[in-house]
Order: structure tokens, then C-alpha cells, then sequence
């Protein structure tokens, strides 16, 4: 390749140091790693890669800030002018983050609104609940009587601070799933270690940086560590210090964070994976409903907590359920596979060759297990460079099956067909999952039927999607408790009763 013809080497998003304290720091011996981007597997910069030592100076000055007491003790106005400055800057620096998303998370344009634009609309929900919660709420309280004569009591509850955080949110959405604990944690007057995973620390420490610059916080508030160990996330779930830690990520690591919790009670915050249904209820518009069944396997590569992965279609319907959902995905027109960088690229690769590998095992046990492969199932062709897969859809599955039962964060759906909505219900609630489930179908009034029989902590009718002032979270073993909203804010704060004779 001549040098006129090279392509430009790609924008860097490099850090090098993490912020404890209030003070931007190198980690121990200046380590640092490099962060690939998933679409072109060029590197696209480099983040510190700390010890435990770091973390726990990071713990340590996340304390000191609680006891210090000047953000606990800061008014709701203030904390809501903070997110609110955090809010601005991102808005401000909107294309800039845009970039990073892109780059490092193989964001597509598509997902942008989720990307992008809900982490701010997060900041300014949470910026609004600061003002608005009640921090202070009286109770009636009845004059108590006694030989010693009548008093009246006054009552009332307060919710404070839980204390120091550890928050460890996610690479798929960074900043949605960072807004969701950030902000309703600075909302409530805690102080935090944040971790994010070692998939996606750029993004996280530019809103780091971009923090430092507008937020005016007392030193040690926010800090921030990243790293490629497991050393340093296990500092943080374990060290006496933190009073509570809000994590996202797997089942394995949720349940070693519990174990990690019960000595000293830690108060933990789980959201785990999902294996979501979609119930199809009728064919009235099959051509309609094609795309949205068949979105994991496309929409940023499936690799989402609450995608509807296994799809429910009515026996009768099911042959022409999964022949327009093949044809879907197959128009490559649509459904373009791409580096994300290019906004009418709707399918990005998945984040890392180790991740494209495990999904490909999944693939291969379905079809070991006797599932019909309807399309996908490799490395779309001629595809060098880029952790990429087809869109791939398993028919006639058995509910039972590894690919049915096991999450695959990946670009697969299977589509298995049931006789009677009874029926439907019970594969649905066949699952040790409960994050979401999605119903598609024209009789609202029966989907919202269906939609309350189902085990799952989100129901999603017709394409209806999340909203940012609604509880986010799972039955069974997609987790313990909710983010969003006020549901958020509780989870931030312990509840104190204080009460007074007068
Ligand atoms: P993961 O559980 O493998 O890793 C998550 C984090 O845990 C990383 O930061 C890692 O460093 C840290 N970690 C590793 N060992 C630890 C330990 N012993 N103690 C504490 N932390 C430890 O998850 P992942 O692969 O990064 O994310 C994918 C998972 O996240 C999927 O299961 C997905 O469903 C889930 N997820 C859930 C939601 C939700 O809101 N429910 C959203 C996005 C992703």
C-alpha cells in the first residue's frame, strides 16, 4: 500500500493516570495497558493498570471524604447542581464521547440514543431527584400516655448516605449503566471508588476527567481506578472500608461479590444477566414484528442484559416467524455489518476474540444438541480484521437446551414454538433468569395479561422500551434490587428513624 493510499492511524483516547484523592496519580510502577478497537482490533489507547495498593489508597480516600463530611453534608441544591454541570459537559462534549463509544465499545450509530443521549438524560433525572426525594419525611405520631403523664412525640425518618461505594459497572452500555450508579449515589451524598471493566476504561476516565473539570467536588468524592485485574475488583467488593457495593456484570462474579459481602453485611446492589423472552401473540403483522424479533441479533450484536433472545412464536406460525426473520437479517442492505464508525453500519462486531470464541462454542453446541441452524453461525466472509459474527437464528429449539437456557451475549436468538399462551408463559418462566421479557401482538389488554404473569422485573409491550425515571432490574438470578428512578436513590440510602419528645 502506497502511502497516498494508507488510511489515517486511528484517533487515540490515551490516559495514563487514575484520580485518588482529588489528585491525578500514576498507577504502581507506571503500569499501563492497551485497549483495542473491536471493529479494527488497532489499538486505540491506553489506560493505567492498577494494584490492590492503588485501590486501597483509592478506598482509603473515598473514607476519608465520607468522615470529612462535606459532600454528606452538602444541600440537595448543591448535588443538584453538580449533575446538573455534569450533564451540561456532556452534552457540551457530545461528539467527542460519541467517539470514544464507538471506538471502544464498537458502538453503532443505532444504539446511540441508549449510548449516548440517555446517560445525560440519567444525570438530569437524578439532578431533579436531588431536589425532589424525600431526604426528610415526618410521620404521625400519637401522644403517648403514661402514669408519669401525656407527651406528644415528633417522628421522622431520614435517608442517609449509605457511606463509601464501590460502583462496578459495565463495558456493553458504559455510560448508561455509570449514569445509573453515579448519579444516584452523588444524589444521595456518598462518596465512591468507581472500577470499570477492564473492557471499556477510556470512556470512564474521560468522564473522569470531564467530572474533575465541572463538578467543583471535595477531594476523594469520585475516584476512579482501572485496571486489568481481578485484584483490584476484589480490593473493592472486600475491603472493610466500603459499606456497599452496586455492581452489573455476571452471575459468577455477582455471586463471588455476595460471598465477599456477608462478613461484615456489606449492602449489595446486583444486576445480573437476562435470557429474555419474546412472546409473539399473533401474526396479524408478521412483516412488522420480523425486525424486532430477530433485533438481538443485530442490535449491538446482541450483547445486551435484556435482549429477547429466546423467541416464542405460535406453532403455526412458527415456519414463517422464522423465515421472515431470517430474510430480515439476511438483507444486507439493512442489516450491514460494519465498523461502527460508519453510521449506516447497523451490526458492529462483539468487544474482544475471546468473547467472538465463546459465543462461537454456543453456536456449536446448539447445533451438536440437534437445533436447526436458520442462518449465521460464523465470520461473515471476507472479514479480516474485527471481532465480527453473522446474525445467527436457531429454529425448532427445545426450551431446554444449553443455547435456550445459558446467556450467550452474543448475536443469537433461538425460536421455539409453543401450542396455547399458558404454555408460552411456562417456557418463558422456564429460565433461572428474570430480568425482562418482551410480547409482541395487537390485544394489548392480553398482552398485559400475559405481561403479569411473567417472572421477569421489566415487560416490554410492542417495542415499549425502558424509561429513566422507571425501576431497571431482575427476579431470580438476574439480581438484587433496582436502579432508576427513586428506586435508584433507595438504594443509595439507609433508612433512619428519628424521633423526639416534645
Ligand atoms: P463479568 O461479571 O465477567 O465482569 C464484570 C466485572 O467484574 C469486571 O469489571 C471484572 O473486573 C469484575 N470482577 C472480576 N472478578 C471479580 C471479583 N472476584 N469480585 C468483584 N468483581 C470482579 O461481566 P462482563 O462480562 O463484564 O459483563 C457481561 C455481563 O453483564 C452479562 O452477564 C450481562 O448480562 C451483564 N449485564 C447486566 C446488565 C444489567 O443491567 N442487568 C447490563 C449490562 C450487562
Amino acid at each position: 500500500m502506497t502511502s497516498a493510499t494508507k488510511p489515517p492511524p486511528a484517533r487515540r483516547f490515551d490516559h495514563d493516570r487514575l484520580l485518588i484523592g482529588g489528585k491525578w496519580v500514576e498507577a504502581t510502577g507506571g503500569r499501563t495497558y492497551d485497549v483495542p478497537n473491536p471493529a479494527t482490533e488497532e489499538i486505540v489507547g491506553r489506560a493505567p493498570d492498577a494494584s490492590r495498593e492503588d485501590m486501597q489508597r483509592a478506598i482509603a480516600a473515598a473514607r476519608k471524604a465520607f468522615e470529612d463530611g462535606a459532600w454528606r453534608r452538602s444541600t440537595p441544591r448543591d448535588r443538584a447542581r453538580v449533575l446538573h454541570a455534569i450533564a451540561d459537559a456532556l452534552e457540551a462534549r457530545k461528539e467527542e464521547m460519541r467517539a470514544i463509544l464507538i471506538a471502544e465499545a464498537g458502538a453503532c450509530w443505532v444504539s446511540h440514543d441508549t449510548q449516548v443521549e440517555w446517560p445525560i438524560r440519567h444525570f438530569r433525572t437524578y439532578a431533579d431527584l436531588a431536589i425532589q426525594f424525600p431526604f426528610e419525611q415526618m410521620l404521625p405520631a400519637p401522644p403517648i400516655q403514661s402514669p408519669m403523664g401525656t407527651w406528644l412525640n415528633t417522628s421522622m425518618v431520614h435517608s442517609a448516605p449509605v457511606g463509601v461505594c464501590g460502583l462496578i459497572p459495565t463495558w456493553n452500555f458504559p455510560l448508561f449503566v455509570l449514569a445509573q450508579k453515579l448519579g444516584p449515589a452523588l444524589a444521595t451524598g456518598n462518596t465512591m471508588v468507581v472500577k470499570p471493566s477492564p473492557y471499556g476504561p477510556l470512556i470512564n476516565l474521560w468522564v473522569a476527567k470531564l467530572i474533575d473539570e465541572v463538578a467543583d467536588l471535595p477531594p476523594g468524592v469520585i475516584n476512579w481506578v482501572t485496571g486489568q485485574g481481578a485484584e483490584i475488583s476484589e480490593e473493592l467488593v472486600s475491603n472493610p472500608s466500603i459499606d456497599k457495593v452496586s455492581f452489573t456484570g455476571s452471575i459468577v462474579v455477582g455471586r463471588r461479590i455476595l460471598a465477599a459481602a456477608a462478613d461484615r453485611l456489606r449492602r449489595v446492589h446486583l444486576e445480573l444477566g437476562g435470557k429474555s423472552a419474546h412472546i409473539l401473540l399473533d401474526g396479524d403483522n408478521l412483516d412488522m414484528a420480523a425486525p424486532s424479533l430477530a433485533a438481538p441479533t443485530f442490535f449491538h450484536s446482541g450483547q445486551g442484559c435484556a435482549m429477547g433472545t429466546r423467541v416464542l412464536v405460535p406453532r403455526a406460525l412458527a415456519d414463517k416467524a422464522v423465515e421472515k426473520m431470517v430474510g430480515f437479517v439476511g438483507n444486507r442492505d439493512i442489516v450491514k455489518i460494519g465498523d461502527p464508525a460508519d453510521p449506516s453500519v447497523l451490526m458492529g462486531p462483539v468487544v474482544r476474540e475471546e468473547r467472538r470464541r465463546a459465543i462461537e462454542a454456543y453456536i456449536e453446541s446448539g447445533i451438536k444438541e440437534g437445533a436447526t441452524l436458520a442462518t449465521g453461525g460464523k465470520r461473515p466472509a471476507g472479514v479480516e480484521k474485527g471481532y465480527f459474527l453473522e446474525p445467527t437464528i436457531f429454529a425448532d429449539v427445545d426450551n431446554r437446551l444449553k443455547i435456550a437456557q445459558e446467556e450467550i451475549f452474543g448475536p443469537v436468538v433461538t425460536v421455539t414454538a409453543y401450542d396455547d399462551l399458558d404454555q408460552a408463559i411456562r417456557i418463558a418462566n422456564d429460565s433461572d433468569y428474570g430480568l425482562a421479557a418482551m410480547i409482541t401482538g395487537t390485544d394489548q389488554v392480553k398482552a398485559v395479561e400475559v405481561a403479569r404473569q411473567l417472572r421477569t422485573g421489566n415487560v416490554w409491550i410492542n417495542a415499549g422500551g425502558n424509561i429513566g425515571n422507571a425501576p431497571f432490574g431482575g427476579f431470580k438470578l438476574s439480581g438484587i434490587g433496582r436502579e432508576g428512578g427513586v428506586w435508584g436513590m433507595h438504594e443509595f440510602t439507609e433508612v433512619q428513624h428519628i424521633v423526639w419528645r416534645s
